[in-house]
């Protein structure tokens, strides 16, 4: 029987609808590209197969960058959370970070809803199981590949977008059971990943785990610690103000975020949950802290035979930073106790994840070991906790636009090139969307550099590592850091959204003025002089501050550690400005010794960036150059000097070989 064959001949076809899939389709379709966009189960589109937390540390920063590029993870989130938190509030502006727990069944709602009001998108149920390349035209609107579903029909795309997640010859385990899934109670993709393989991609074996869900009817929350989110408003998204209010969201289709935010929350925190954070602005519930005992983990050590972590039954790397409670108990075998945290998983749901427990251990073991925790004696386990191990496609394979080597049009996205978690799959995502889309329509790519975003040293990471766990972003990753705050992703990324037609130009207008109202007032508290007289200490210490012993300017009053902003305004009549105006401004008044010095470094380091390898230069014929460095950039294929240079086993004497070698090539 001939396949089926959809008349409409697709720009972009997008593979998956998870965290990568969702951020692809959308901006794809936002550029003006007609998009399609597939997933196994409609049910399951955003859906956050693990803890249902956006954000912390680095992974906060992603989300921040996200949004600003016009993406969806942040405003989600915005919308469905029972909790947000500024974590390290104490410390510097380069490590705050944001985080939330989300409402796991009403973000994939939402998403959904998103995604089913994107102009360009259609959304389609299927499973793929082959992507057949076919020979390039000389028409540029030719299509570029042929895709096949499970029901046998066939799809002509231009460009293809890869986000199969943790579906690659999936294989969840829990104990001594193990049954073929691309997680718990959903089908794995074998055919695709055979396919794959026929394409010459090879691929390595990873794997990552999630813990036992626990009913919250059962749990005595008098022996848990409650933790409540912040007072405070916090939100991912960047929301703007003029002098007529807040302006509305983008999507038009769902309500602007300010300042009744309260009606977003669909229906009523379940009754079963003894407190709700006391709201002035958004109501919340608490995650509850308890932990482990003596005799949890003895449960695990008694039973380290029966543990597939141990027992050789896992093959596939799991991250070394995000470790199994059998794992940590094994390798931290005099800690006496490990902090867990109950988090509900919605308004209206009992189920409650248990995070810090993701374990992978027989059924009958993980009830006991549950049980023997005080605030869990009486614990029903809802779901129960497992490992799952897939496919992931090996390093050196894709480009820094995510665009596959050996087959161009193809770009990969999220848990497929090795990464876990949401945001650095949405990340991934959105940049593979975009460039999908430059690249069918004729455009430049869209590559972010390290010192631009978070996002820029996820991929340049991913193009120039040998990855072999599943990567997560951290703060330490970045080495401009100071730079890449979430504070200034806005100033840092929406310009080029806006050129990139992925923002309207109303949110492009609103970046511009505060830019400008940053510069603006900078300028003029560094050129502010103020003098020790009476009249101007006593202003000073009636707004809190200390008074000053010799002449200053009101940038260097700004830049003490505890001043504040407002403090300054009311002692030297300054202007009133908005919050995130003077976030920004704080932080570059309290830190620019820091940000001039990063901003040398970088300008060192952009000459090796701009420094282009031309693609016909043969590393093998290149005399004087090591085995070593020969095999390595050979297998990664650097752009430019800057990638080669990050290459592990590259040496700077490799580097000036390498250099002298495209030279002479000229
Ligand atoms: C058990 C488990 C534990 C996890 N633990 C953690 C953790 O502790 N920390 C963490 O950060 N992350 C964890 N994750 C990972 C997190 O879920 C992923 O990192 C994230 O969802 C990856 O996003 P993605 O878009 O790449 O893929 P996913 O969100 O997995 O989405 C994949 C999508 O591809 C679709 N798909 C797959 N194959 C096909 C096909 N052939 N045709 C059509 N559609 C297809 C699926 O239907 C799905 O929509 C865990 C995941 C699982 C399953």
């Amino acid at each position: 029987m001939p396949p089926f064959t959809h008349s409409t001949i697709y720009d972009v076809a997008v593979i998956g609808a998870g965290h990568a899939g969702c951020e692809a389709a959308t901006a794809a379709a936002r550029m003006g590209s007609r998009t399609i966009l597939f997933t196994i189960d409609l049910d399951k589109i955003g859906h956050l197969s693990c803890n249902p937390s956006i954000g912390g540390p680095a992974k906060g920063h992603l989300v921040r960058e996200i949004d600003a590029l016009g993406g969806l993870i942040g405003r989600i989130t915005d919308r469905t959370f029972i909790q947000m938190r500024l974590l390290n509030e104490s410390k510097g502006p380069a490590v705050q970070a944001t985080r939330a727990q989300a409402d796991k069944r009403l973000y994939a709602q939402v998403m959904k809803e998103y995604l089913e009001a994107q102009a360009n998108l259609d959304i389609r149920q299927a499973m793929i199981e082959r992507i057949v390349p076919l020979t390039p035209s000389s028409d540029p609107q030719a299509p570029r590949f042929h895709i096949y579903t499970h029901t046998g029909s066939l799809i002509a795309a231009r460009a293809v977008v890869l986000t199969s997640g943790t579906f690659l010859r999936g294989r969840a385990i829990t104990g001594e059971a193990i049954w073929q899934a691309g997680r718990a109670g959903e089908a794995p993709s074998v055919a695709l990943a055979d396919d794959l393989a026929q394409l010459g991609f090879p691929t390595i074996r990873l794997k990552t785990g999630t813990p036992p869900r626990i009913d919250a009817r059962s749990v005595n929350f008098a022996l848990t610690e409650p933790q409540h989110g912040s007072l405070t408003p916090i939100w991912f998204g960047h929301y703007y103000q003029d002098q007529s209010g807040w302006l509305p969201d983008d999507d038009e289709h769902l309500p602007a975020p300010h300042p009744e935010s309260h009606r977003w929350i669909h229906g009523r925190p379940a009754p079963i949950y003894p407190v709700v954070t006391p709201s002035t602005w958004h109501p919340q519930l608490p995650c509850y802290q308890i932990h482990t005992t003596p005799e949890f983990h003895q449960i695990i050590r008694d039973n380290l035979d029966r543990a597939p972590m141990f027992s050789g039954v896992i093959e596939g790397t799991g991250p070394r930073y995000c470790p199994s409670i059998e794992d940590k108990i094994v390798r931290f075998a005099d800690k006496e106790r490990h902090q867990l945290y109950l988090e509900p998983e919605g308004w209206q749901s009992n189920e409650m994840y248990l995070q810090g427990c993701n374990t992978s251990l027989p059924e009958d073991v993980q009830w006991q070991m549950i049980r023997s925790i005080p605030a869990l004696a009486n614990a029903e386990l809802m779901r129960v906790g497992y490992a799952i191990e897939y496919d992931a496609v090996a390093s050196g394979e894709i480009r820094a636009t995510l665009e596959a080597k050996r087959l161009p049009r193809l770009f990969l996205a999220g848990q497929i090139n090795g990464t876990t978690g949401y945001e650095e799959a949405a990340a991934q995502g959105i940049m593979a969307g975009i460039n999908a889309a430059c690249a069918v329509q004729g455009r430049d790519p869209l590559i972010l550099q390290r010192d631009q975003a978070y996002i820029g040293v996820l991929i340049d990471d991913l193009v120039t590592r040998d990855i072999k766990e599943p990567y997560r972003m951290f703060t330490s990753r970045a080495e401009h850091r100071l730079l890449l705050r979430g504070d200034n992703a806005d100033l840092r990324l929406t310009p080029i959204a806006a050129e990139l037609g992925l923002v309207n130009a109303r949110r492009a207008n609103a970046v511009a003025n505060r830019q400008d109202l940053i510069t603006h007032h900078a300028d003029q508290l560094r050129g502010m002089r103020v003098f020790p007289s009476a009249a101007t200490n006593q202003a000073l210490t009636n707004a809190g501050m200390q008074a000053l012993s010799r002449e200053s300017t009101a940038a260097e009053l700004l830049a003490r550690p505890e001043a504040r902003y407002q403090q300054l305004q009311q002692a030297l009549a300054l202007d009133e400005l908005t919050n995130n105006v003077i976030e920004t401004l704080e932080i570059e008044m309290k830190y620019g010794g820091y940000l001039i010095k990063q901003q040398r470094q970088v300008d060192r380091a952009a000459r090796m960036e701009r420094h282009l390898i031309p693609a016909t230069l043969d590393v093998m014929a290149i005399s004087g150059l090591r085995n070593e460095a020969k095999q390595v950039l050979s297998r990664f294929k650097p752009a430019t000097i800057g990638q080669a240079s990050r290459l592990a086993g590259i040496t700077p004497a490799d580097v000036s070989v390498l250099i002298l070698a495209i030279e002479k090539q000229k």
